[in-house]
């Protein structure tokens, strides 16, 4: 579960705030759709979460947790349980598609053979399985950002938050990787994806959170994209 409660984010040296009182809680296997124009707040509500920032009012409350209030080296065990997909996929040039997957376990310590069984079973998911082997920049698009979300998702996160990851592909692509989404919020996983994309939105008739100028300013169930 995600609450915000009544959380104003500043960013040093700014006079506006980023976002401004909101308040919202995202109950365990929600699918929401944030949306707004740029510079609405979209991306800091999804940091906050992550605790890449802390609200300058308020509270996060992250699984129980006031995220705002975690000492610096309990950010790792929040971040293991909420994985994150962005619309420039960032994965590492150079590894292949397995290795860019199970670098997400490496990491964090998990012995290989859950990587041996966790990284096959995860690009099966997201319709990679005979990709393994290439490497990210002989992949299109729409695949690279499977091997993102593949990466996110490896370790098998209650939370998984997407920042625009549509954004960079062509319709039809898009409407792949939503599949995707949909699959992994099927089988429970909490889905917080912000997003300019409103064909998806009106089709998907998912809740939607909207914010301008850092307020919000919609929450409606089954919602449609709603402005222009
Ligand atoms: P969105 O994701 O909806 O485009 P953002 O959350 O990125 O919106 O930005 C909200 C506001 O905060 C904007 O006015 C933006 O310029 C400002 N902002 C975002 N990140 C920073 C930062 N690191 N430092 C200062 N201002 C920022
Ligand atoms: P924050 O910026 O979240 O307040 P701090 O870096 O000030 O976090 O650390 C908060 C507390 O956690 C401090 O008492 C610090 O000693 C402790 N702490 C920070 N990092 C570690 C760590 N890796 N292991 C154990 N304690 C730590």
């Amino acid at each position: 579960m995600i609450t915000f409660e009544h959380v104003t984010k500043t960013y040093p040296g700014q006079k506006r705030p980023a976002l401004h009182d909101v308040s919202a809680t995202i109950d365990d296997g929600e699918f929401v759709f944030l949306v707004g124009p740029s510079g609405s707040g979209k991306s800091t509500f999804l940091r906050l979460v992550l605790r890449e920032y802390r609200a300058t009012e308020g509270s996060v409350v992250v699984n129980g947790r006031d995220v705002g209030k975690l000492r610096n080296w309990r950010i790792p065990k929040l971040r293991r349980n909420v994985g994150i997909v962005f619309q420039d996929f960032r994965l590492l040039p150079g590894k292949t598609v397995s290795e860019n997957v199970a670098f997400t376990l490496q990491v964090i310590g998990r012995p290989s053979r859950d990587i041996r069984t966790l990284v096959p079973e995860t690009l099966e998911l997201v319709g990679l399985a005979d990709k393994g082997d290439r490497l990210p920049e002989e992949l299109s698009g729409g695949e690279q950002q499977r091997v993102a979300i593949a990466r996110a998702f490896v370790n098998r996160p209650g939370i998984l938050l997407a920042d625009e990851p549509t954004g960079n592909l062509d319709p039809v692509t898009s409407v792949g990787i939503m599949k995707v989404f949909d699959r992994i919020h099927r089988d429970g996983t909490t889905v917080l994806m912000a997003t300019h994309d409103a064909t998806i939105v009106d089709q998907m008739r998912r809740r939607v959170l909207e914010l301008h100028s850092g307020e919000l300013v919609r929450d409606q169930a089954q919602g449609v994209y709603g402005y222009q």
